[in-house]
């Protein structure tokens, strides 16, 4: 007897795979690495801005102390976060904690810098330490970006 549409499970028919695990760009995921000071491409910027603190497992990130103002410094700029509409951004470190938003600042050299609101928590958990004139920038910038 034939049966109508049967697919020997042998042949492969899809109802009878396990789904295939896709690496998590394939997936549609927001792909959200950047070397630090890289140049910012993920919205239309009016201006030219430098990617910081999108990391990524797999990817090199420095580790280290930073200043003991840095935190701080950031929640306050962290408070109006930017660009919300990106969504939430899960750590791929400990999948504990999520952030919406960026984070924007002016430093001295009049570069600006965006941040994902989740370098806060890098830094705290994971021991990121931003490039050194970024967090020149977050201690005492020219403006956050508004
Ligand atoms: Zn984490």
């Amino acid at each position: 007897m034939r049966l109508a549409g049967y697919v020997p499970r042998e042949l492969g028919h899809p109802s009878h795979r396990a789904p295939a695990k896709l690496p998590q760009r394939a997936q549609g995921k927001e792909v959200t690495y950047y070397p630090d000071l890289s140049p910012y491409r993920y919205t239309v910027a009016d201006q030219p801005m430098l990617n910081v603190g999108w990391l990524e497992p797999g990817a090199y990130f420095p580790r280290g102390p930073v200043p003991a103002q840095l935190v701080d410094a950031l929640l306050k700029l962290g408070t109006r976060p930017r660009n919300k509409l990106r969504g939430f951004h899960f750590c791929e470190f400990c999948s504990r904690y999520r952030g919406t938003g960026e984070i924007h600042v002016v430093g001295a050299s009049g570069i600006r810098y965006a941040a994902p609101m989740l370098i806060i928590h890098y830094i705290f958990a994971h021991r990121y330490r931003p490039p050194k004139e970024f967090v020149e920038a977050v201690l005492s910038p020219v403006c956050a970006v508004a």
